[in-house]
């Protein structure tokens, strides 16, 4: 069993793949080609956003938006401690300081109602992220920012395909960003990235950043970055695009049998994920909490089934951040113990499911015993 199959997807798309490669090729232009163009107006239109702008990462993603809103040193950007470390690493690179706020423990994302507290004078956004493909709760988060006049940038690597009340993810905030690389919900084949906007000077700032600074040809107006997406990455993205909206659906359906089965299966002693009520979730992740999930996680293993933990240490416990248990991080703490990533693709069968939650079942039966 594979944790993501990607070469069922390619299996099925690869003369679209083919084509859009050899039309690349042909044309040459290889630097902010035809592709690019195509892909963010449809990127755009997926989103409702005005403006896509395709970068070079989902790191350079946030990079760029957090320097398009010109944060930098003495500035604070209030995120989530449960995250990859590219959330607080891009607001660290910019100079600024992550300020961490504790996660909810049944969605995994920022708490809404501990945001408020840890606005000081010094805060300049907040910077959610919308973990394992759920969004976090923007409507909430997006009121308390505009009560204190703040942008919300939404780290949206894992949920592109994933709604909140209806409206798509990275088309809730002020800036919404995502990511392409291979295993995400919409992976290239290499890195990638996008960020979006409805505002015309945000969307202008954030071009000229991805090429240099630059204004026109050799006119740098501010400090950029080298952050501009390949005209191949772009020509992949296409074609893998237009199975998108499909790949979500069946990717809910996996998840769906998951939840059933475990319900079915387990008294309690595997949490499925929580969608909260308004949200549809991209499953970038189908994510347990289990006790004891280290000895859960060798137990299928070695029954052949991979398995990932996402994310084993909390930012705010990374050496490079150096910060001591604050004390009011500990449900990200205790999901970081916690939490465990089975199979989740949209090619997996119900059977695979079925299998993986039976030996889940096994060893968690056998282990908490
Ligand atoms: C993958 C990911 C990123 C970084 O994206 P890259 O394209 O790998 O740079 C940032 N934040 C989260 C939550 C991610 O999962």
């Amino acid at each position: 069993m594979q944790f993501i199959d990607l070469a069922a997807q390619q299996a099925r798309i690869r003369p679209e793949i083919d084509r859009r490669i050899n039309a690349v090729l042909a044309h040459g232009k290889y630097i902010m080609g035809p592709e690019i163009g195509e892909l963010e107006e449809k990127l755009a239109g997926y989103t409702n956003m005005r403006h896509a702008i395709t970068v070079s990462s989902g790191t350079d993603a946030l990079v760029i938006a957090l320097m398009a809103l010109e944060i930098g040193p003495g500035d604070e950007v209030i995120t989530s401690p449960f995250s990859f470390i590219a959330t607080a690493e891009a607001i660290t690179l910019v100079g600024a300081t992550p300020v961490f706020v504790d996660i909810d423990p049944a969605t995994y994302n920022i708490d809404p109602q501990r945001i408020e507290p840890a606005i000081t004078e010094n805060t300049r956004a907040i910077m959610p992220v919308s973990l394992y493909g759920q969004c976090a709760d923007y409507d909430t988060i997006n009121e308390i920012a505009a009560r204190h006049a703040l942008p919300v940038i939404e780290d949206g690597a894992q949920s592109l395909g994933a709604t909140h009340n209806g409206r798509p993810s990275c088309g809730l905030t002020t800036i919404g960003c995502t990511s392409f690389f291979p295993s995400k919900p919409l992976g290239g084949y290499g890195d990638g990235g996008a960020c979006f906007t409805n505002d015309e000077t945000l969307a202008q700032r954030m071009r000229e950043i991805r090429v240099h600074g630059q204004e026109r040809r050799y006119h740098h107006t501010r400090i950029g970055v080298n952050g501009r997406l390949d005209t191949l990455q772009a020509a992949i993205l296409l074609a893998k695009f237009d199975i998108f909206p499909d790949e979500i659906e069946r990717r809910q359906q996996v998840a769906a049998a998951y939840t059933r089965l475990i319900n079915e299966q387990t008294d309690g002693a595997i949490t499925p994920p929580h969608i909260a009520a308004g949200n549809t979730s991209a499953y970038a992740q189908y994510t347990i909490r289990i006790q004891r999930r280290d000895a859960v996680q060798r137990a299928l293993n070695e029954a052949g089934i991979p398995t990932a933990v996402h994310y084993p240490v909390p930012l705010h416990h990374q050496p490079v951040f150096g910060l001591a248990e604050s004390g009011n991080l500990e449900a990200s703490s205790k999901a970081a113990s916690e939490v465990l990533s089975l199979p989740m693709h949209p090619y997996m069968q119900e059977s695979n499911a079925a299998q993986v939650v039976d030996a889940a079942c096994t060893a968690a039966n056998r282990i908490t015993a």
